[in-house]
């Protein structure tokens, strides 16, 4: 087992990141949209707020995709946001 970790880049930011720490949003072959889990074209993005906005805002993910993006995809989303940074408020 290797240890290293797989990178990729954040449709929003362009950083690279271990992919553990992206949200992966995914074009499924079969059609429909999935996130974290599925086989296809997939796009990543950071945790943040920042990214998400930036993603939302200029359509990052539709590009990246090539192909529309749905509302509930980024209502999704938008809840981890919420689940992240409340978590992250209790572990202070
Ligand atoms: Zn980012």
């Amino acid at each position: 087992m290797s240890t290293k970790p797989t990178l990729r880049r954040c449709v929003a930011c362009r950083e690279l990141l271990d992919r553990q720490q992206l949200w992966r949003v995914i074009r499924l072959a079969e059609g429909g949209m999935a996130l974290d889990q599925g086989m296809g074209r997939s796009a990543y993005l950071c945790t943040t707020q920042s990214c998400f906005e930036e993603a939302k805002r200029r359509k990052r993910l539709q590009k990246a995709l090539r192909c529309q993006v749905a509302d509930s995809i980024y209502t999704a989303l938008e809840q981890r946001l919420h689940v992240t940074s409340s978590a992250g408020a209790e572990a202070r």
